[in-house]
């Protein structure tokens, strides 16, 4: 599991907020992805965790093409999706496909569960005819659900049944990548978990690589076999989800680990929190340096400064953070946390 599926390189996604009606111009932008650097790889399910508004399901949309990035390039089988127009596109959306968070919104409530399931067979011309009802009974019956239900309506279905509709519609095509944007959040907490049951057992049989979109630590814990944690626009670390959870070095993760709770009340008494002040500064106007620093408990002159290079500090384990450079500085600066950093 080494090769990439995948490769982002200086991804950014503005988005231009206009001013006036008739002669629109265009005055500032929200910078909701700002320059990101990673790969994918083939097989795995890669964690993007971080607070709402930081960028994650704006990064799964521009990775597979539902936004046009503003820049950077996306190689996917030795191509930049970023250039390659509509038409060139088209053939190749059927492997990049999405399961989106809400499954009351995400599908048409005036389509039968077999039109949502087979429309993208007749939209890549992969079936036809009782071809494609056959198909989407298969697919039902793959994630769970009964055949016989095919022409009923969404409305007829539990949260959980849509989206394992939503799911059946996204395994169509037989991609190989698939965004996962929150799939989880919107069920009820006895249902997550047979939802993630049944996207890990589809991943084994289908050879799916997932990204695994969640806004906290704990959601992607079970799923992930890595996890990229994003600030306002960044990756501030990515590493195996052991790693994460045991030795982060960015101190915003640290922050985020600190949040998730231990089911075990000794050692949840005698933990230290890391609680954050101050709230997420505005992607339209961000902090100079690294984005973090308003809000950082270790934050020195540089990090106002200069925007920290996003890069391995140990093998595998990427962080963005000046600390990296200089870990004597969080001994000296701020007694009795060296050990949370270093
Ligand atoms: Fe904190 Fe500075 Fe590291 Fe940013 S670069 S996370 S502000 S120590």
């Amino acid at each position: 599991m080494t090769e990439a599926l995948i490769r982002i390189e200086n991804l950014k996604m503005h988005f231009p907020i206009y001013k006036g009606t008739l002669a629109r111009r265009e005055v500032s932008r929200v910078k909701a992805v700002d320059g990101l650097n990673f790969e994918i790889l083939k097989g795995e399910t890669l964690g993007l965790v971080g607070e709402s508004g930081c960028g994650k399901s704006t990064t799964g949309r521009a990775i597979i093409q539902l936004y046009r990035p503003t820049e950077g390039k996306v190689s996917f089988e030795g191509r930049d999706l970023c250039k390659l127009s509509p038409r060139e596109l088209h053939p190749l959306r059927r492997n990049l496909q999405m399961i989106f968070q809400d499954p009351y919104g995400s599908l048409n409530p005036r389509m039968t569960v077999g039109d949502i399931i087979g429309e993208p067979l007749r939209v890549h011309n992969l079936a036809a005819g009782r071809d494609v009802q056959r198909r989407v009974q298969e697919l039902m019956d793959i994630v769970g659900l009964d055949p016989r239900y095919v022409r009923r309506y969404p409305h007829e279905f539990s949260g959980g049944q849509r989206q394992r509709i939503g799911i059946a519609r996204a395994l169509a095509c037989k991609p190989s990548f698939i965004v996962c944007d929150e799939p989880i959040s919107a069920l009820d907490v006895s249902i997550q978990a047979q939802i993630i049951n049944l996207m890990e057992d589809l991943q084994r049989e289908f050879n799916l690589t997932y990204l695994f979109i969640a806004h906290d630590l704990a959601a992607v814990r079970h799923i992930s076999d890595r996890i990229a944690v994003m600030y306002l626009g960044k990756v501030a670390e990515m590493a195996n989800g052991k790693d994460i959870y045991e030795k982060p070095l960015h101190p915003y993760t640290k922050a985020l680990i600190s949040a998730v709770p231990i089911p075990d009340p000794e050692i949840e008494l005698q933990r230290e929190r890391i609680v954050l002040t101050g709230d997420v500064p505005s992607p339209i106007n961000p902090p100079p340096g690294c984005v973090f620093h308003t809000r950082c408990p270790f934050a020195f002159d540089r990090c106002r400064r200069d925007v920290p290079e996003f890069k391995e500090a140990e093998p595998g384990h990427f962080v963005a953070c000046h600390l990296m450079d200089e870990p004597k500085r969080v001994a000296d600066d701020v007694p009795g946390v060296a050990a949370a950093v270093g």
